[in-house]
């Protein structure tokens, strides 16, 4: 499907900087499910026009899918209108290839951020299965969209069959670039009622958070939570879950800075692992382990004998199984590895027992309300003699190129706290639960702001 976005603001090929994507270049963005092409059909000072060719393989979207057998494997797996109509995997594609304007950011022309510009989008095709042509308009008039819609037949050779639920559309708004896309994110899977994602609490925050603003307002405001929330249980559930977790918090960033962000995530890896040694330990946890980089490390090493990783997220632990390839996995290796899923904020007999813990980059992803649960797990029933913890130093944040100091690393972050904060809490806890803590930085530090991250090393007792 195609999603064509023209302005006329002069000169109109600000757009290349709006969406950080030069005009003269074609580029393609990939993505677990297919593939965006992005090109500029237009690029003339009067008007500009930028499209989003989505082209969807329907075979990956079943790749995906494990078990198929015994649950129906019907050709309706690879025979559907995925491809075709813009849903949740156009969204994933908005997110994936205007991360920064979708963010708000344009270092191009900061200027034009704030500014409500003349836009024109074209969205080849829409379906809209439930409320069709009226549905569109309750969506996008609001907002102070004018709505064009252009219904397409069934099948122009047999007209008796009547009109289809897909439509094209077209919108038209003096808009920011921001909001634009922000409402095409959010309300394109809303209108396909069809198949859609699995819902979890981060979907339902990250739509809260999309929608700040406007959806609060929205008359159909209910619908769209409801609709964009709606959680059919089908086959593809599991599937479009995986794929969406992949594209979730994807940030446009130069090379420059994921390359310093690579480094500086091995740097605290291999300094949590350096610190797991020192502790003497031999059975050690991982705990919020993601797609399992410090597994990795730890398998290495031969100190570790039993070693543990824990997450939340079925498809994080799935992505650490493929990372370790444990499959393939020689028997006496994995004869020392055990995944498991499992929450942090509920106490965990299979946690008991462990020499260390160590907790990377994990609770600042947890409410912080739920922090003192996190604590009694880990601390109080669990009780490794050593927990290694790191979190992000969110003083260091204003050093990053492009970061605003009130926004967070990562969409999924629930706070970043200062050195202070950060010290406080890791000293109260100790206290409580009578370990010892000592502070470390991780990253280069900057005079002022100190490290990008920070790490705690916690030892039972004296
Ligand atoms: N430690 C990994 C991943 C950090 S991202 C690394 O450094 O690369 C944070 C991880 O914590 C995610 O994989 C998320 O699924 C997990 N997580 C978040 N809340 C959790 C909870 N309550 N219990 C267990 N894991 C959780």
């Amino acid at each position: 499907m195609l999603l064509q976005i023209t302005t006329t603001y002069q000169p109109a090929t600000d757009l290349g900087y709006l969406l950080h994507k030069h005009p003269d270049k074609i580029q393609e963005v990939s993505l677990s499910h297919g593939i965006a092409h992005i090109f500029y059909p237009e690029a003339t000072p009067e008007k500009t026009s930028i499209c989003l060719l989505l082209d969807i393989n329907p075979i990956a979207l079943v790749k995906g899918v494990r078990n198929l057998a015994g649950k129906g494997f019907s050709l309706g797996h690879y025979v559907n209108d995925r491809p075709y109509v813009a849903s949740s995997f156009m969204s994933v594609a908005i997110a994936k290839s205007f991360a920064t304007a979708l963010n708000g950011k344009c270092s191009g022309k900061p200027e034009l951020v704030d500014v409500a510009l003349p836009f024109e989008v074209k969205i080849t095709v829409v379906s809209a299965p439930k409320g069709g042509a009226l549905l569109v308009r309750k969506l996008f008039e609001p907002l102070g969209y004018e709505v064009t819609l252009e219904q397409h037949i069934l099948d122009e050779k047999f007209s008796e069959w009547g009109e289809s639920n897909y439509f094209t559309v077209s919108l038209k708004n003096n808009i920011k670039t921001k909001d634009l896309l922000v409402h095409l994110y959010v309300l394109l899977p809303v209108l396909d009622n069809d198949k859609h994602y699995f819902i979890g609490q981060s979907e339902i925050d990250k739509l809260m958070k999309k929608g700040k603003g406007w959806l609060e307002h929205h008359p159909e405001k209910e619908q769209i939570t409801r609709r964009y929330l709606l959680n059919l249980k089908s086959l593809s559930r599991n599937a479009l879950e995986r794929l969406l977790d992949e594209e979730e918090g994807v940030v446009e960033e130069s090379a420059e800075v994921k390359i310093k962000k690579e480094t500086l995530h091995s740097k605290r890896l291999k300094l949590v692992c350096e610190k797991l040694k020192e502790s003497g330990a031999s059975r050690v946890l991982d705990l919020g382990c993601g797609e399992g980089k410090l597994l990795k490390m730890l398998l290495k090493e031969k100190q570790f004998t039993e070693i543990v990783g824990m997450d939340i997220s079925y498809s994080e632990l799935t992505k650490a199984k493929d990372k370790l390839y444990w499959d393939d996995m020689a028997p006496r290796q994995k004869a020392r590895i055990k995944l498991f899923q499992g929450a942090l904020t509920y106490r965990d007999k299979r946690l008991d027992g462990y020499d260390a813990a160590a907790l990377v980059e994990v609770i600042e992803h947890l409410d912080e309300n739920r922090l003192a649960a996190l604590e009694r797990v880990v601390f109080e029933f669990s009780k490794p003699s050593t927990v290694v913890v790191t979190t992000p130093n969110k003083e260091y944040n204003v050093v990053f190129e492009n970061m605003s100091e009130e926004a967070m690393r990562h969409d999924d972050h629930r706070f970043e706290w200062t050195r202070a904060e950060f010290q406080d809490w890791a000293e109260g806890l100790s206290e409580k639960y009578n370990y010892k803590v000592k502070f470390f930085s991780i990253g280069e530090e900057d005079e002022k702001y100190g490290a990008p991250s920070q790490m705690g090393v916690f030892t039972y007792g004296d």
